[in-house]
């Protein structure tokens, strides 16, 4: 049988443009169908203009260190206006460099909604259709809103970057990545941030030291942080919202922000129509190969909600070609990813946490917290903590969690180390680079604990 293209992707997002390009340049006839901007969640509503958020609002901070430093710093304030078209400016830029990518490896793009109609065809929203000998599903996920009264008035994270006007104040819904992150961003920008989260502790999931110093930190930077509380309705009301929360109190907010989690874009596409299995979370469900129930159609990124990540989406669509396109089977390794939050201060993070690796097997548990020297300088009394989890029976570090400003840089480093199986007198072996804050981590001799 003779199909039109050998693969047609859909979703033109981290994923999707990378397995597009690079099964192209094997010499592959490829399509892509992408209904919205080309750069997906990752580059035109997520972590590229949230790290762009992240730097502007550590600007008033700087300003003030400066000052200590002997600066003579003058502000004359924010402006959103400004940095908004900045921002649009850079974005358009990045969505023509995704769009070049494309069409200078071969792809041929239709800006067009896709849904599926059999297991090698593919249907467009301007009434084309195309068959294809693989098809790769690459479409993201969205933010989801709770259901609860009035809350169709929030707004989500794809909002964030479209207000006309940043509010004075504002209600952050949430504890996970994108609810943290943007609590930290806009309390830096000059918003009066209140978040509810309804756990015992922010970020679940992380290393239980370094999720607290975190909440500390945000606390002691104005957040007014609320653990074990969430929203149970909110209305319009002069100046913004009412909302009523568990806690007991009603508080007008000006805007209300849902950061309580994402869901797989899998509806109306025809996917279980035709046999690709979905999970409950409406994610679809694919083996190690990222292939679905249906042979000829691959998923990979956010869609198949493994691991949420742009990296790790980019890694899934290259193990896709090197399987389909090159011959050569390459299941995707979803151990040891190094991650990081964009909190103020950052948390770096590769491999278990404490509470994970004490269940597991005896520990050695190393762990230092410090004032930085810049900041203390400044005066300020920021902490940072580097800690490392080491297993006692082959010595290997389990676990790494660094907060500090610039962990993010720091825990790529480490988690070269970690994923090559370093042990603890690798790290010890190591000589410090001085004075740095990450020269911590090769100097801390004794154990804090054992467990
Ligand atoms: P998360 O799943 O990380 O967090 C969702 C949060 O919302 C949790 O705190 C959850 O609470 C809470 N929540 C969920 N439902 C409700 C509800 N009905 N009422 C009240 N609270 C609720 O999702 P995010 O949206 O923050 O991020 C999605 C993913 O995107 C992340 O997991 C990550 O993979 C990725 N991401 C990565 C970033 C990075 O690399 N820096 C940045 C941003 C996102 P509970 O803990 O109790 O379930």
């Amino acid at each position: 049988m003779s199909f039109d293209y050998d693969l047609f992707v859909i979703g033109g997002g981290s994923g999707g443009v990378r397995a597009a390009r690079v099964a192209a340049t094997e010499g592959a006839r490829v399509a892509l169908a992408e209904e919205d901007r080309y750069g997906g969640t990752c580059v035109i509503r997520g972590c590229v203009p949230k790290k762009l958020m992240v730097f502007a609002s550590e600007y008033p901070d700087a300003m003030e260190d400066a000052r200590a430093y002997g600066w003579n710093v003058h502000s004359d304030g924010f402006s959103w206006e400004t940095f908004g078209t900045r921002l649009n400016a850079e974005l358009d830029r990045l969505e023509g460099v995704y769009r070049n990518l494309l069409s200078g490896s071969g792809v041929t793009t239709y800006d067009a909604r896709a849904t599926l109609k059999d297991a090698h065809t593919v249907s467009l929203s301007t009434g084309e259709e195309f068959t294809a000998k693989h098809i790769l599903v690459a479409t993201g996920g969205h933010p989801v809103r709770p259901d609860l009264p009035g809350a169709e008035h929030g707004i989500v994270s794809d909002d964030i970057f479209h207000l006309d006007t940043l509010p004075k104040s504002i209600l952050i819904i949430g504890g996970g990545y994108i609810a943290c992150e943007f609590a930290c961003i806009l309390n830096g920008l000059g918003v009066q941030v209140t978040q509810y989260y309804r756990g015992a502790q922010i970020l679940r999931g992380f290393d239980d030291e370094a999720r607290g110093l975190v909440a500390e930190e945000m606390q002691q930077a104005g957040i007014d942080l609320h653990l074990g509380s969430t929203i149970l309705e909110m209305a319009p009301t002069e100046g913004g919202y009412q909302v009523k929360a568990t806690n007991g109190t009603e508080k007008v907010f000006e805007q209300v922000f849902f950061a309580t989690g994402r869901r797989p874009n899998t509806d109306d596409l025809g996917l279980e129509e035709i046999g690709v299995e979905l999970g409950r979370g409406g994610e679809i469900v694919v083996d190690e190969y990222s292939q679905t129930a249906v042979p000829s159609i691959y998923a990979i990124g956010d869609v198949t909600g493994r691991v949420a990540l742009t990296p790790v989406a980019i890694r899934e669509g290259m193990a896709f070609v090197e399987t389909v396109f090159k011959g050569n089977p390459t299941p995707v390794d979803h151990e040891l990813i190094p991650t990081a939050i964009f909190t103020q201060p950052e948390i770096g993070t590769v491999g278990m946490t404490e509470e994970e690796a004490r269940a597991r097997e005896p520990v050695e548990i190393y762990c230092t917290s410090f004032k930085p020297m810049q900041q203390a300088f400044a005066g300020r009394q920021n902490r940072v903590l580097m800690k490392l989890i080491v297993s006692k029976a082959n010595r290997r570090v389990l676990g790494c969690h660094i907060v500090a400003p610039g962990a993010g840089e720091m825990i790529q480093l480490a988690g070269i180390a970690v994923k090559m199986g370093a042990t603890k007198e690798d790290f010890d072996r190591t000589c410090a680079v001085h004075p740095t804050m990450s020269e911590e981590i090769v100097t801390m001799k004794t154990p804090i604990r054992t467990a």
